[in-house]
């Protein structure tokens, strides 16, 4: 357990914000964890973050920033097709991912590159190129603050929607996860299906069999073409969900515009890529003082020059939103979470 008093996060939010904490104070285990939160005296509230990597920090932090070093990747092989892999919630989602590739073990590769701890993966419900944690979730090891206990929670616990869990609704703060557990495959099972991504991979790989090993360096290949690199530049990736609109709406949309991108969901509503409204809108690589909205990729707004604000990225938030508004009537919402 390790405590720092007048913490400086701007090593510890991907944004780079130039913020501080009243204390931060990291554990590697459940003990360290009990301690921390039964000592008297540190700052309230508490927030728990991973890598900060989908976190708008507004200000400095009045309380106490919980960090977890709980490490350690334990892979469960029963002879079986299916390998269940234990993961500490302080380990890089993306390095379990690569060891996973490494092995053999299809479950994960589409998911490689995105920034972050195991343990946040698992409240984000995180997702990309067709495939959701949820896919691949077996269960949850996490401290309730409320019981004092660890709990398990399996999948159906977890209330997984697109990038949403109980984590981060009606148990928001409640669960503090230690660790993770994956269901991997050694069946061959790679899925191409989403978007581009098939074209993209045999492109790389050509048109034999596939490892795990391959798509996940395609699907890097592909993620390093269109996100900033957060170690070049300030971003927490998409900033905004992509809308679910009504069959209507979106027709009304679609007859104003040639080709309108979209997703019809099984409950009959359309989902429309945020990306191409706010592309729309002629904010593609618009720029207010420090902050920008990121010239490859539209739904990302990137601490451009390094120097920018908080003030300066909720401002063009609020313009982003504003012109979506007005041109769409659609509302558009943060995936990144608001400190
Ligand atoms: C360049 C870039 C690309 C990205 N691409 C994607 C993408 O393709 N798909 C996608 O889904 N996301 C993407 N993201 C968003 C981000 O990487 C994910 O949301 C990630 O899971 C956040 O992990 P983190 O460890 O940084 O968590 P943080 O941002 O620090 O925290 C996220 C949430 O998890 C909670 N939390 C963290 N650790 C714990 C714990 N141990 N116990 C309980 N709660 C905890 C925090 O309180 C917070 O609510 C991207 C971000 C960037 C910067």
């Amino acid at each position: 357990m390790r405590i720092t008093f007048n913490k400086d996060l701007s090593a510890l939010n991907t944004f780079r914000m130039k913020v501080r904490a009243a204390a931060f104070a990291e554990y590697s285990g459940l003990e360290g964890l009990r301690a921390i939160l039964s000592m008297p005296g540190l700052p309230r509230p508490l927030l728990h973050i991973g890598g900060g990597s989908n976190l708008l920090f507004s200000g400095d932090f009045k309380g106490t920033v919980l960090h977890s070093a709980v490490k350690g990747i334990l892979f469960i092989d029963n002879g079986t097709p299916e390998v269940l892999a234990r993961v500490g919630a302080g380990e890089s989602f993306d390095g379990f991912c690569a060891l996973a590739a490494s092995k053999g073990l299809w479950g994960t590769e589409n998911l490689s590159l995105i920034p972050g701890e195991a343990g946040a993966a698992a409240v984000q419900n995180i997702g990309a190129y067709g495939v959701e944690i949820k896919d691949v979730l077996e269960s949850v090891e996490a401290y309730d603050t409320v019981s004092g206990e660890m709990v398990t929670l399996g999948c159906e616990d977890c209330r997984y929607a697109y990038r949403d869990s109980v984590f981060k609704n009606e148990a928001k703060g409640r669960y503090i996860i230690l660790y993770v557990t994956f269901k991997l495959s050694r069946d061959y099972s790679p899925r191409l299906s989403y978007g581009h991504v098939e074209a993209a991979v045999r492109e790389v790989c050509g048109s034999g069999t596939l490892t795990p090993m391959m798509v996940r360096d395609a699907i890097v290949g592909i993620r390093k073409t269109k996100l900033p690199a957060v170690e070049e530049t300030g971003s927490a990736g998409s900033f905004f969900r992509n809308p679910f609109v009504s069959r209507e709406q979106y027709e009304a949309i679609a007859s104003r515009y040639e080709k309108v991108p979209h997703f019809i969901n099984p409950d009959g509503t359309v989902k429309i890529p945020a990306a191409w409204l706010i592309e729309q809108c002629g904010l593609k690589g618009y720029s207010e003082g420090n902050a920008a909205v990121y010239h490859k990729q539209p739904l990302v707004i990137v601490n451009a020059t390094g120097e920018a604000t908080p003030d300066e990225i909720l401002s063009l938030e609020q313009k982003v939103i504003d012109s979506v508004w007005n041109r769409f009537s659609i509302r558009l919402s943060p995936e990144v979470e608001h400190i």
